[in-house]
């Protein structure tokens, strides 16, 4: 699998960390983990391929996640790099998910699920394995954040990843990423968290401590972030592997 960073930030406007979303690449599709409403261009900037995008994950509904949806699947329709294209575009996610997108659609008119290729809408129920892309098995478990929040582990022939999209500290996220190859949590805030339902360092150290994966990704950074070494920080806490801090444009192969 290969990961593509398009955007480590959060709904505040920084200038070099764009909102929620990831690129990933297997040998059966693609699929973009989380929809910011930058991710449609910042998938133009990596060069990943969006028109020719199989399926989408939407960890939840908070704008700096999923409102990319409507200028994504508005390109979608009109522009010259989808016109040839007849396979189907299958979005993942929480409970309301059909909902979310009508709203929007209804919003501003864009008729945005009737394409010229299938697009498929899919509401996941926790626990229940689904198969997001060609050769893929996934599965999601509930995280305390709003009430559609899942967390999503997937894994192809060769390799696994988890990631938790936006999270209160949640002990059973510890078994659900246990020794996967990649685990992407959030860490929103260093330390001394003005919020509960967002991880601050120590919580997220915990969680990779405790699942052991091969590597850990921190993302979600709000800008107090910038004043601080991230690696240095994590360091401290002895993880048992190698801790990257998410970047936008950063790619990972595992
Ligand atoms: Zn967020
Ligand atoms: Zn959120």
């Amino acid at each position: 699998m290969k990961l593509t960073v398009l955007g480590s930030g959060t709904s505040v406007p920084h200038p070099s960390r764009t909102s929620a979303a990831f690129f990933l690449e297997t040998s059966g599709g693609s699929l973009l983990i989380d929809c910011a409403p930058t991710a449609p261009s910042r998938m133009a900037a990596e060069g990943c391929d969006w028109a020719g995008l199989d399926a989408v994950w939407i960890s939840h509904f908070h704008a700096d996640h999923a409102t990319g949806l409507a200028p994504l699947l508005f390109a979608m329709k009109h522009a010259k790099e989808t016109r040839d294209r007849t396979h189907s575009l299958r979005i993942f996610g929480g409970s309301g998910l059909r909902r979310f997108i009508e709203t929007m659609d209804d919003a501003g008119g864009y008729r945005m699920l009737e394409q010229h290729f299938p697009v498929e809408v899919i509401e996941v129920e926790p626990y229940i394995e689904f198969y997001p892309i060609n050769g893929a098995t996934a599965n999601a478990i509930p995280v305390p954040h709003r009430t559609e929040s899942l967390a999503l582990h997937i894994r192809d022939a060769s390799s696994t990843l988890v990631y938790t999209g936006d999270t209160g500290f949640h002990k059973p996220l510890s078994a659900f990423a246990n020794s996967v190859d990649l685990f992407v949590l959030e860490c929103s805030f260093v330390k001394d968290k003005a919020v509960d339902r967002h991880l601050e360092l120590a919580e997220a150290m915990y969680l990779v401590r405790s699942s052991r994966p091969k590597r850990a990704m921190l993302t979600h950074l709000y800008p107090e972030w910038d004043a601080v070494d991230l690696k240095q920080e994590a360091a401290r806490y002895e993880p048992p592997c190698e801790i990257i801090e998410a970047v936008d444009g950063l790619r990972v192969e595992f």
